[in-house]
């Protein structure tokens, strides 16, 4: 029996353990997925703790992506995102450190026929989140524009990424309508009907990808939609950092169609 699980605090309302369960039922994977809540001063114990007892895989969330990325052997792009959301337990050396969001945003949009080399890219917000998809996304290939509430956030972060600029939120007038590729990438949205973006900046030959989840059809994505342009929730996402973790665990396709309707039930 293979174990693996969820680091955060809480995790009580997390949506991994039906997604990736799901992906063991599907394939006769002897193996589980169990929740973590250990206290913010137990990180480092909890991680080698972890490793020591044979767990194969953890997928972490607030508040220790930071903290994780000082404990495992974080990858490259883990490293510049500054935060580790998955690790593999696998190797004989240190455990290894992964960000699958940056990753989870590009499958998400890929999935979704849209085109991210060469593209013009806003990507709204510059925390953990917005760090991930503006990594991702240059990586990929395309130009990024960052814009954030908190605008010296933006532009100490578009130093940081390949072929970024960093500009505050006021920008976003004259940024979305020349861009291919918008992500929303704060929590703007979540619970609440606002968007982070100008109704009228809005165009049909934009893709948006809104990060939010809770709801699944965002203000952002109801008014894009309304202008023809594609849009992708953030269950996408989720799902595909989530397939892409099981990807690195397993070294197996993931069984993408019942990780999602196994998430998309639940939401
Ligand atoms: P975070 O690190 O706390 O960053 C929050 C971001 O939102 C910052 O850029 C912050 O700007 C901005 N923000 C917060 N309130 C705002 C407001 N009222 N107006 C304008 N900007 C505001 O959080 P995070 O981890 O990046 O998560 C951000 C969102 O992405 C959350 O909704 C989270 O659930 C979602 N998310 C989704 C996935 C997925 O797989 N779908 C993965 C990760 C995160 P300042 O810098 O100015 O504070």
């Amino acid at each position: 029996m293979d174990v693996y699980g969820l680091l955060g605090n809480p995790v009580g309302h997390s949506l991994s353990p039906p997604m990736h369960e799901a992906a063991y039922d599907e394939l006769g994977l002897e193996a589980r997925y169990v929740t973590f809540e250990p206290d913010e001063d137990d990180i480092e114990d909890a991680i080698h703790g972890a490793d020591a007892l044979g767990i194969a895989g953890l997928n972490v969330t607030i508040p220790f992506k930071q903290d994780a990325l000082e404990i495992v052997a974080p990858e490259d792009l883990a490293t510049r995102i500054g935060a580790v959301n998955t690790i593999d337990f696998s190797g004989s050396g240190p455990p290894t450190g992964y960000n699958t969001d940056a990753v989870g945003a590009l499958r998400a949009l890929r999935d979704h026929d849209v085109t991210v080399e060469g593209a013009h890219a806003v990507v709204v917000g510059a925390g953990g989140a917005g760090r991930a998809v503006a990594f991702g996304l240059a990586d990929a290939g395309a130009t990024v524009a960052i814009a954030n509430r908190t605008e010296p956030t933006a532009r100490d972060l578009a130093e940081e990424v390949p072929r970024a600029t960093g500009h505050g939120l006021a920008e976003l007038e004259t940024l979305v309508p020349e861009a291919d590729v918008l992500v929303n990438a704060t929590s703007v949205g979540m619970e609440e009907n606002v968007s982070p973006v100008p109704t009228d900046a809005l165009h049909g030959d934009l893709a948006v990808l809104d990060a939010v989840y809770r709801p699944l059809e965002t203000k952002l994505l109801r008014e894009a939609a309304a202008t023809g342009a594609t849009t992708v929730d953030g269950a996408w996402m989720l799902l595909y950092q989530g397939v892409e973790a099981f990807e690195i665990w397993t070294g197996r396709d993931a069984p993408i169609a019942v990780m999602n309707e196994a998430l998309r039930s639940r939401l």
